[in-house]
């Protein structure tokens, strides 16, 4: 079991994990991995002019058509947006995705990020990495998975935390053989450019993507990077396996 490749971005919404980790998945797929990419809710919020029903229609498509680039499987765990909640019914449901997936990785949002939404979805799905292998944490479907998974929690938006304060990646990859793939994954997103333009003043979708690549690829000299950390409590995996599976493109460095 312990080689299992198969990893899980577990995120709060559609394209976050495109945004986030997109890249590295892409790097993993390249080496065998299976990819499945999971959002808490449908990004119901997404759009000015359409219906919460509307639109999560429309976005639960495209984040299963971004997840194919990769020959992935996308899940929706049906919550809503500004209402993750860390309570019992989201713990279970997550804890039940993680036991369907069974990772061997799993990427989550930043602990302190711009959106309680991304810090919220972070901890459920710290939470249920660890509980996924608990027997007397019952889910309707799915029994006890262990171990434990790697946990990475990929940068904040923007690369700083609520107070404006960077925060320094540990874990940096170099994605620029896969920058295309990262931005077929985004562009599979088409109903959130409108929206990112109205709402962030954010043109060129894939744009500011690339921009956010560059700037974490200039902490390693590259053009294009993704930058993460790890989870290192106690009871979680200690050993850098994206080091291992992706060799020479990962760059690990003090905080
Ligand atoms: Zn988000």
């Amino acid at each position: 079991m312990a080689d299992r490749k198969v990893a899980l971005a577990c995120m709060a919404h559609p394209d976050d994990a495109e945004f986030t980790c997109g890249g590295v998945l892409a790097l993993l797929h390249e080496v065998g991995w299976q990819i499945h990419i999971a959002t808490l809710t449908p990004g119901d919020c997404g759009s000015e002019r359409l219906g919460a029903a509307e639109i999560s229609r429309i976005r639960r498509e495209e984040a299963a058509h971004a997840a194919s680039v990769l020959d992935g499987t996308y899940h929706c765990l049906e919550r809503r947006d500004g209402f993750i909640a860390y309570d019992e019914p989201t713990i279970r449901a997550t804890v039940a995705l993680v036991r369907e997936v069974q990772p061997l990785l799993l990427f989550a949002h930043a602990p302190h990020d711009y959106l309680i939404d991304h810090e919220v979805a972070s901890s459920l799905a710290r939470n249920a990495a660890f509980f996924a292998g608990v027997p007397n944490l019952k889910t309707e479907r799915f029994g006890p998975f262990r171990p434990v998974p790697y946990v990475y929690y990929v940068d904040p938006v923007e690369g700083k935390d609520l107070f404006g304060t960077r925060v320094e990646p540990t874990t940096v990859v170099d994605i620029g053989r896969v920058i295309d793939v990262k931005a077929r994954m985004l562009a599979c997103h088409a109903s959130q450019r409108e929206w990112l333009l109205q709402q962030h003043g954010m043109d060129e979708y894939i744009e500011a993507m690339k921009a956010m690549s560059r700037r974490c690829g200039e902490l390693i000299g590259v053009d294009y990077a993704e930058g993460c950390r790890q989870h290192l409590g106690h009871g979680y995996p200690q050993d850098n396996l994206l080091v291992r599976e992706l060799g020479d493109v990962v760059h690990a460095r003090s905080a």
